[in-house]
């Protein structure tokens, strides 16, 4: 969690996160790269997503980067690296989210000329990450239906600063007791009828296509 009590030393914390973000989005849009902040609570499934879509991507000669982010660790990095993507590691140390230095110093290791497409996973967190950007040009929150049906009346704040919304592991949503119309119906009503929460499965390569339409990819 933050330590920041003023709220003046609050303010300038986002503005300059604010500037730098800014900095990201033109160097990411200069080199032609398109780019998503795919954030999401621990375990939700955004890795395997991130891996999904890139392995989908290839097939189609996209190519694909990442910085995983994380506090500690480099399971993610791995796990990335060997599904062939050009990932780069960015442990937070204490930080429950990304901001947009991380990613500036990330974006200097990364071969900026071999990729196409970037996703930035950030630190798995449903409440900070909302306030700081990235300078990505779209935003995803991913939920999972072990979450529970209550997720988005919980963190509207995340899903309010986010243009797509992912619902993942719908194929066992009945195993947990979850309808996945109360999430839906929660987000509908949030964005005031203007969004649908998009449905996936991972792990059943379902609804996989359909979001990277929806995020422009291909
Ligand atoms: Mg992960
Ligand atoms: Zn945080």
């Amino acid at each position: 969690m933050h330590n920041i009590t003023e709220i003046g030393m609050e303010y300038d914390v986002l503005r300059e996160n604010a500037n730098i973000a800014h900095m990201n989005h033109h160097f990411l849009e200069d080199h032609n790269i398109r780019s998503v902040d795919v954030m999401g609570s621990i375990g939700s499934g955004k890795t395997s997503l991130i891996i999904k879509m890139a392995e989908k991507l290839a097939v189609k000669g996209i190519r694909t980067g990442a910085i995983a982010g994380d506090v500690t660790g480099d399971d993610d990095y791995k796990r990335m690296r060997n599904a062939g993507i050009s990932v780069v590691n960015c442990n937070t140390g204490h930080e429950c989210h990304l901001d947009a230095n991380m990613v500036k110093r990330s974006l200097k290791k990364i071969d900026i000329h071999s990729i196409d497409v970037l996703f930035i996973e950030n630190v798995g967190n449903l409440v900070c990450p909302a306030d700081f950007p990235l300078g990505a040009d779209l935003r995803a929150v991913v939920i999972s239906t072990t979450e529970g049906d209550d997720m988005v009346r919980k963190h509207p704040d995340i899903f309010l600063h986010s243009d797509i919304a992912v619902l993942n592991k719908t194929d066992i949503a009945e195993y947990v007791d979850v309808d996945v119309n109360v999430i839906k119906n929660d987000y509908s009503k949030l964005t005031g009828g203007a969004r649908e929460m998009m449905e996936c499965s991972v792990r059943h390569d379902k609804g996989v296509n359909e979001l990277i339409a929806a995020m422009k990819l291909w």
